[in-house]
């Protein structure tokens, strides 16, 4: 079977910059589809893994994405979920083992699965070990099992950044179980941060938002949030909210003072992490603080199985609950200079909210 000749931009070492990068793809298996990719959102992880900051193994050139939105252009002969013409989305993963022996994949948590492919620099076992190359691309296979189906009602532009951001932010909303009037919190009012926003205040949950930049403020207002408050002028910001939220989502990218957010849950609230900061830069807690402010829990999440993946992206639609994004495009010399320039707007927090690249002319 005949390879896919891919174009994208790839990173050739932690230090950067990007730059246009021809390369090839696994041919297009029985039940994979082929999809010409129109969207990429640029997500912070990308970032980390892009300069390496996670400790994992390193795999360059890396084609960072995995917030893709594209039409299908070939199929499989096997396949039946997809049309050559349909809208398909790829979000973190491609693949897993789909053993029904296995407990994650069965479960519908297949982003947990030992043998889990993840989207870029991860080694995919299914396909000789060779290492994924993600969407900052104009193209991918992947099986349809771990694709979604986009409706062709989506707003294209935009719909990308649900793949990661939204569904990392919808899963643990979800298994907290949150309902309208609860209190809760976003701590971070980034890419995930203001995707949580939407969808809490969507179940008509009573919304606060912390961050850094008082740049944000407005956007958060508009967005339903009941205050904002700006943690970067008042370090004792958590004692006029002792024990007040049943909820607080962190969406952190950065070191921050975790007690400070767990002494601002309720009896029995849940603090739920998302928010992944490099690995030299990691907040930590004391067992003191866990123990002097009981029976608090504490959880992180890990984007989404592929079932709720669907449903999110269904429900996102439907409500038309989507990201506010800066588009990148032009000549692909220019492209590779704005994801580098991206990236540091990104880190410094002064993107509102999500940039993505457009790969249509690619
Ligand atoms: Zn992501
Ligand atoms: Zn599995």
């Amino acid at each position: 079977m005949e390879k896919i000749k891919s174009k994208g931009y790839a990173m050739f070492s932690k230090e950067g910059p990007f730059k246009p990068y021809e390369f090839e793809r696994h041919a297009v298996g029985d039940n994979d589809i082929l999809i010409k990719i129109m969207y990429a959102g640029i997500c912070h992880s990308d970032i980390h893994q892009a300069r390496s900051e996670w400790n994992e193994k390193e795999h360059y050139p890396m084609v960072p994405g995995h917030e893709i939105v594209g039409q299908v252009t070939q199929i499989g002969r096997n396949v039946t979920k997809f049309k050559v013409g349909d809208y398909a989305g790829v979000g973190c993963m491609v693949n897993a083992c789909k053993d029904p022996n296995c407990d994650t994949c069965h479960g519908n948590r297949e982003q947990e699965c030992p043998d889990a492919v993840f989207t870029y620099a991860s080694h995919d076992k299914f396909h000789g070990g060779e290492i994924t190359q993600g969407g900052y691309s104009n193209n991918i296979v992947i099986s349809e099992d771990f694709a979604i189906q986009v409706p062709k009602t989506a707003d294209m532009e935009k719909v990308a950044p649900l793949l990661c951001a939204g569904i990392t932010t919808y899963s643990p909303i979800q298994f907290s179980r949150i309902r309208e009037g609860d209190k809760v919190a976003v701590a971070g009012f980034g890419g995930l941060g203001h995707m949580a926003v939407q969808y809490l205040v969507k179940l008509g949950a009573d919304v606060s938002v912390f961050d850094v930049s008082e740049e944000k403020r407005e956007a958060a207002m508009k967005m339903g949030a009941r205050e904002f408050v700006d943690v970067s002028k008042d370090t004792e910001f958590f004692k006029k909210h002792l024990n007040k939220f049943h909820f607080i989502l962190s969406t952190i990218p950065a070191k921050y003072d975790m007690s400070a957010y767990l002494r601002m849950l309720e009896f029995g609230g849940e603090f739920a992490i998302v928010g992944l900061p490099a690995t030299q830069n990691l907040p930590s807690i004391s067992l003191h603080s866990f123990v002097f402010t009981p029976n608090r829990k504490i959880y992180g999440s890990m984007i989404g199985g592929i079932k709720e993946t669907q449903e999110m992206l269904d429900y996102s639609v439907k409500n038309k609950i989507y990201p506010q994004v800066k588009i990148i495009k032009g000549a692909p010399d220019e492209v590779a200079k704005q994801i580098t320039e991206a990236y540091n707007t990104i880190v410094d927090g002064k993107v509102q909210f999500r940039f993505v690249i457009d790969m249509r002319d690619l």
